[in-house]
């Protein structure tokens, strides 16, 4: 799978005219490599291929990174790349405009006087947005692990509970269910701070009559699934269960239409009219969803401005949400992979609002 990949890659470095490309990123020095550590570095060029890290992977990098030219140091790194000649023979090297710093940038440039730099952006990304089948298949489990964290942590949301104990909750069946850990922070936002989408839970306790979100993800081999459900707790005010039903019909709307070939304006549209015509339109604040893959937001963006055409074999979310300030907030977020006629949901917890 991974020399597919670098197959891809030397194509695209091929039209741009690069004799090499510097990767920084690490979820991109991942998707390469196979190294799963924090601190490394890819140079491929279109016959070689080095890693480059530390003293403290040298049995992680000689595991994880096969078909490479390992080069583990005590220098940092872009100096063992000098001292390792990995640029010999290249004139013209691209980095990743996005994962290489000033500094670094300019320490670069004078440890390699006779190489010109090119900023590049979305190289691998725009490989990586295409799923291989093994890809799928750990972003699927990392989804059903996702769906049995969030039956189990139902019986936590009780009047009483804070949102930091149902967040701890979470990461701990996210463990105990098989994933390797949060694919990111869980949100767990009660009654009115569901207004706010990106919520970091707190020590406030819930309370009856109001809706609570949860959103969380599982990681598996650097793979993210990303869910979100809001549940009420005993019954809430009319107003909110009207924005959960306008939420519902825009997600399974954009459930059915979601297919390959689409524009991702189009499919962003289609929830976003759902909820409009319901009279929540401007309650909806955020894009309708993200790529998923190695990094829990990733191309393509769904979104009113964008410009991309969903490909069959992304994996991406759908997520719609209403946020009323001060009042509360409704979100329902399912992972699916794009196929060339619709496409397949890796994620399937009730979508109905739940009364806990
Ligand atoms: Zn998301």
């Amino acid at each position: 799978m991974i020399s597919h990949r670098l197959t891809q890659l030397r194509a695209r470095m091929q039209e741009l005219s690069l004799d090499a490309l510097l990767v920084t990123a690490p979820e991109n020095v991942r998707y390469l490599s196979g190294f799963s550590g924090s601190n490394g570095m890819a140079v491929i060029t279109h016959r070689r291929k080095d890693f480059l890290t530390d003293g403290r992977y040298v049995q992680q990098s000689a595991k994880e990174v096969r078909g490479f030219r390992l080069h583990v140091t005590t220098l940092p790194l872009l100096e063992e790349a000098a001292r390792a000649r990995v640029f010999y023979g290249c004139s013209l090297v691209g980095f990743e405009a996005h994962a290489l710093s000033y500094a670094q940038y300019r320490r670069a440039r004078s440890l390699f006087p006779q190489v010109r730099f090119r900023p590049t952006t979305d190289l691998v990304e725009g490989i990586a947005l295409i799923k291989d089948r093994s890809e799928i298949a750990v972003l699927a489990r990392a989804a059903r692990i996702a769906d049995r964290v969030f039956d189990r942590v139902l019986p936590s949301v009780v009047p009483g509970a804070t949102e930091l104990d149902i967040s701890a909750e979470i990461s701990w069946l996210i463990r105990r269910q098989g994933g390797e850990g949060d694919a990111f922070p869980p949100i767990v936002a009660s009654g009115p701070r569901g207004a706010i989408p990106h919520a970091r839970p707190t020590v406030r306790k819930i309370r009856k009559g109001e809706f609570v979100t949860l959103d969380f993800g599982v990681s598996i081999g650097g793979y993210r699934s990303d869910l979100s459900r809001t549940v009420a707790v005993g019954t809430v005010p009319v107003r909110l269960r009207g924005a959960y039903r306008a939420v519902q019909e825009a997600h399974a709307e954009a459930i059915r239409s979601a297919r390959g070939g689409m524009r991702a304006r189009d499919l962003d549209a289609v929830a976003r009219t759902r909820i409009t015509a319901a009279g929540f339109g401007k309650y909806f604040v955020h894009s309708l969803g993200h790529g998923l893959g190695l990094r829990v937001h990733e191309r393509p963006r769904i979104s009113a401005l964008s410009r991309e055409v969903l490909q069959t074999g992304s994996v991406i979310t759908i997520e719609p949400g209403v946020y009323i300030p001060g009042v509360g907030g409704v979100r329902i977020e399912d992972d699916l992979v794009l196929r060339a006629h619709g496409c397949r949901l890796l994620t399937a917890s009730p979508r109905e609002l739940l009364i806990v």
